[in-house]
């Protein structure tokens, strides 16, 4: 595009990841001009959003913002999956085991059953019988949600940029320089640079840079953001051999279901060690296979020395307490800094749009639990 037709837009979005991605789609269907700048690509493979699956369920404790959310959202998954004509939710359900007693599937249960969201307890023996592959402790249950499953990650976000493209809305290539306050004239940003020189106007502009945001916002994100190297490990199972084993969750672990023959998933929630995103070395570990191996033993043996098929290493990008971050620029007002999706933030993207484009057409305010002022320097986290 010329650079005299990179003006006179309403909202440019930097960062084509889930969050820029729907952002980008509610500005557009609220009327408004849009421009999206991406470094890379969307949902590219060094990006959080470009794996391949995630998984979306509503059970959240009291944490109930995300549970509204995630039900909302899951609605607009499915829409996309429809309209694209490409399998982008897979309904497999979504269980968790855990021992007994739990206060957070406690919570959660009181929390779906309020929201008319549905889930079932399972006791062990039918656990058993549902889902042989797994081994299971006469102590422990399940907590299943029908509703939940996988959302194909990389493939989401990219169908959604496809159809954004397709209704007009401008993409443009290019490294966005840092925005600092002082490039504000009373409070408000004119233009961002990209890194090759090229300036481009807006009335206001939304920053989600996923684990790039403190490098994009310093003044807002500077020691904020605690990028976490994470590995996923599928493993080669003939076809049918984890029976109907819905997406699940055994916490630290949890993982998927061969999806379209990729490999039974298996993936750590712990946060691994603080990584660069640009330059961390993304082959995955012995010893990270190896405790996923162990974990196998345990609870899905049949599976324990089933060939590793792929590896790949991506990052959570965490805010101090695990809640994402939706807020104004402390210091433009015209600039919202919006990420830290904390290793569950992508089923939230449609939702997490809306508020964007209530933000920005000031139909919203700024609101708990998502502001910066609330995050520290320090990682204590609160959202599971
Ligand atoms: C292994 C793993 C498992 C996860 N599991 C789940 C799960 O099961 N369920 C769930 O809901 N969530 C999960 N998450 C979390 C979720 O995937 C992320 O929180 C979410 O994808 C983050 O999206 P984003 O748009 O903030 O960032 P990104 O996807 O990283 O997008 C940011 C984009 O900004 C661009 N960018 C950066 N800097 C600039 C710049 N200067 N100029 C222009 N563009 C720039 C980047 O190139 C990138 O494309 C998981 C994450 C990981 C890594």
């Amino acid at each position: 595009m010329p650079a005299a037709q990179r003006k006179g837009f309403d909202v440019v979005v930097i960062g084509a990841g889930v969050f820029g991605i729907w952002a980008a789609f509610k500005l557009h269907m609220a009327g408004l001009r849009v421009a999206v700048v991406e470094a890379v690509g969307a949902a590219h493979s060094g990006a959080s959003s470009g794996g391949e699956s995630r998984v979306t369920r509503c059970g959240y404790g009291e944490k109930d913002i995300y549970s509204e959310w995630a039900w909302r959202s899951l609605g607009e998954w499915q829409a996309l999956s429809a309209r694209a004509g490409l399998p982008i939710f897979h309904p497999t359900g979504v269980l968790w085991v855990h021992a007994q007693p739990n206060e957070l599937v406690q919570s959660s249960a009181r929390v779906l059953s309020r929201m008319n969201i549905p889930f079932s307890l399972l006791p062990a023996p039918e656990l058993r019988r549902r889902f042989p592959v797994m081994r299971v402790g006469s102590e422990e249950a399940g907590f299943f949600e029908p509703a939940g499953g996988a959302l194909m990650a990389r493939r989401a976000v990219q169908s959604l940029a496809a159809e954004l493209r397709a209704k007009g809305v401008a993409f443009l290539s290019g490294a966005v320089a840092p925005i600092r306050q002082e490039q504000g004239r009373q409070g408000a940003l004119a233009a961002v640079t990209t890194k090759g020189g090229e300036r481009i106007e807006a009335e206001q502009f939304v920053c989600a840079c996923g684990p790039w945001l403190d490098r994009v916002c310093p003044d807002a994100m500077a020691k904020r953001l605690f990028v976490t190297r994470q590995e996923v490990f599928y493993f080669s199972l003939e076809d049918g051999a984890t029976g109907g084993l819905p997406v699940w969750a055994d916490l630290p672990f949890y993982g998927f279901p061969s999806l379209e023959g990729r490999g039974f998933k298996v993936a750590n929630d712990t946060h691994g060690p603080q990584m660069d995103p640009d330059t961390a070395d993304r082959r995955a570990s012995t010893a990270g296979e190896l405790a996923a191996r162990d974990f196998l033993a345990r609870r899905f043996p049949s599976l324990a020395k089933a060939p590793l098929s792929q590896a790949e290493v991506c990052q959570y990008e965490n805010s101090s307490d695990g809640h994402l971050v939706i807020d104004r620029h402390p210091g433009l007002d015209n600039v919202w800094v919006v990420g830290c999706g904390s290793g569950h933030g992508f089923k939230h993207g449609p939702a997490v749009g809306s508020h964007v484009a209530e933000l920005v057409t000031g139909k919203a305010k700024p609101r708990e639990p998502f502001l910066i002022a609330t995050k520290q320097r320090q990682q204590d986290r609160a959202v599971q």
